[in-house]
């Protein structure tokens, strides 16, 4: 690859990124972006959304409307079109690249295979042969009975249009399968009618191994890992992370082997969260983002350079450097109220902990279990680190002012 040319912003020479999901991670990515003097757009569902607050444009569309997404895409003409989030038309990326349009991050098929758990379980488990919890699809109530006689009890039901823990469910005995299959079908994100039916793994801990495809000093793309983050998860959703996540010489090295496969199969430049069940020194594979990980936001201190750096270098063709400064840890800050225009009290009380930083998204419009914010520590050790991570986010109180 060339070395590339960045021009400056708002000239005709700009190097521009247009960002599709401009949540708390995309934010980060558009500072980062923002620092290298690459001008960005960034895109949402909604107006005022975290990363539309620091972009050069910001545009409010129907990211899911094909026609919308295009017609933005022509009209904004960038080098660069990187989704943020899995909820896109993603058939459009396929066209915005087969007609040069612009180059999609990581690749417009790896955003088609990982917005939908049938197309990255069955290239992980069935293709590349990883091994990942047993596993079948099912369209009806019918054929999950029979997919969970198959894998067997405790299972695990999700849509397979859905992230987050939204419309899944643990699933005990036969007689739970009738309303997890109602609670899938309302929580997915389009609703098709799929759910994986998943055999329950009994693991030690679960970790997201941040892996970065960039262009090495061969000229050629490399591989890169961060070291592993641990984290934990209530609902499907993170609530807490920390790095490094201790583990056996033989569970690292199969982590970054199964993440290697993976993404290398997915292609392309950035930053991928590969989300792991490690038992004893067995690995097995659960999903893939093609992007920053919500868990890696630890990476903001822990590391010389924050997961959504690394992605803005990966992605525009420039090195990158996974060295990691020190042992830290990250606590999730909710809305816990349902309001429009939230405040925040504690903030002076939470930057007092020691070692600690914080993030306040910016979100307009709070839930109750909506993230809002979250507090970022370091320590001599994970142990330190996630006690003043959890002191500090429980110190921050939203409030309706
Ligand atoms: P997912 O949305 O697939 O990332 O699932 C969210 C969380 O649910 C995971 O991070 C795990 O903590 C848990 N989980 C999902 N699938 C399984 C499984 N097959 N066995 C055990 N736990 C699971």
């Amino acid at each position: 690859m060339v070395s590339p040319r960045l021009g400056t912003p708002l000239s005709s020479n700009a190097t521009k990124v247009l960002l599709l999901g401009s949540g708390e991670l995309g934010k980060e990515v558009v500072i980062a972006l923002q620092r290298l003097g690459v001008e960005v757009v960034a895109v949402d569902r909604y107006a005022n959304a975290p990363g539309h607050q620091v972009a050069h444009r910001a545009h409010t569309i129907d990211m899911g409307d094909p026609e919308a997404l295009l017609a933005l895409i022509e009209s904004e003409r960038p080098d660069l079109v990187v989704p943020e989030i899995e909820a896109i038309a993603t058939d459009v990326l396929a066209i915005v690249e087969e007609r040069g349009l612009a180059e999609v991050v990581p690749t417009a098929r790896a955003t088609q295979l990982t917005m939908n758990r049938e197309g990255i379980r069955r290239l992980a488990a069935e293709e590349l042969g990883l091994p990942t919890s047993p596993y079948r699809f099912a369209t009806s109530l019918e054929e999950v009975r029979e997919a969970a006689e198959q894998v067997g009890f405790p299972c695990v039901i999700k849509p397979v249009m859905s992230s987050s823990g939204k419309g899944q469910s643990t699933v005990r005995s036969a007689d739970d399968l009738a309303g997890a299959w109602d609670y899938a079908l309302t929580g997915g994100r389009i609703d098709r009618g799929t759910v994986i039916v998943e055999g329950f793994v009994d693991f030690d801990y679960e970790i997201t191994q941040l892996t970065v495809r960039a262009v090495g000093a061969s000229g050629e793309v490399e591989t890169y890992f961060c070291e592993p983050i641990g984290h934990l998860q209530r609902d499907g959703d993170y609530v807490e992370s920390w790095q490094p996540q201790p583990m056996s010489e033989t569970a690292l090295a199969r982590a970054r082997e199964v993440a290697a496969a993976v993404t290398g199969a997915l292609g392309g430049r950035g930053v991928f969260g590969v989300e792991l069940f490690v038992k004893g020194d067995e690995v097995y594979f659960s999903e893939v983002s093609p992007r920053p990980h919500d868990t890696g936001l630890v990476t903001l201190r822990t590391q010389r350079y924050s997961e959504f750096e690394l992605h803005a270098r990966a992605i525009l063709g420039l090195p990158v450097d996974t060295t990691p400064i020190t042992p830290g840890a990250s606590a999730v800050i909710y809305g816990g109220v349902d309001a429009v225009g939230i405040a925040f009290d504690g903030v002076a009380e939470a930057l007092r902990v020691p070692e600690t930083d914080l993030r306040l998204f910016g979100k307009p419009e709070s839930f109750r279990r909506r993230r809002m914010g979250v507090a970022v520590s370091t320590g001599p050790d994970i142990e330190t680190a996630r006690a003043r991570a959890a002191e500090a986010a429980s110190l921050v109180q939203p409030v309706v002012p």
